[in-house]
């Protein structure tokens, strides 16, 4: 099986609900995501898939939460905008875009900070 990285940032503010804690207040994060893709197969180029296209759709799905405040974001209307929840929103959008015969988005990751992250993937 090959599996591809790619690796983008987005910046943007979240208040935790029904949470005690640090992200209870109102602050900001720089997300830093990795999308994993995984497939079986190669084209004739040799390629999986473009990195450029999964670079492109990764942008368009940070793109409505770029500079934000995600509370706001009909997506985490009823869903806390934690880092797990990003995780799964991006993935399941990606899917959506990406996802074919060949190709599918495994793992998507949120690193909130240096040293914490959450991931979501479906079996
Ligand atoms: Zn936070």
């Amino acid at each position: 099986m090959y599996e591809l990285k790619v690796i983008s940032q987005f910046a943007a503010a979240h208040q935790l609900r029904e949470f005690v804690g640090k992200c209870e207040a109102l602050h900001g994060h720089n997300w830093k995501v990795e999308v994993h893709v995984t497939g079986n197969r190669l084209g004739k180029d040799g390629l999986l898939i473009d990195f450029a296209l999964i670079k492109k759709q990764t942008e368009q799905a940070l793109e409505e939460m770029d500079h934000k405040f995600l509370n706001d974001l009909e997506a985490f209307k009823d869903l806390n905008p934690s880092s797990e929840n990003i995780a799964g929103y991006i993935f399941k959008s990606l899917g959506k875009e990406l996802n074919n015969e060949n190709v599918r988005v495994s793992r998507v990751t949120a690193w909130e900070s240096d040293n914490a992250c959450a991931t979501y993937s479906e079996p």
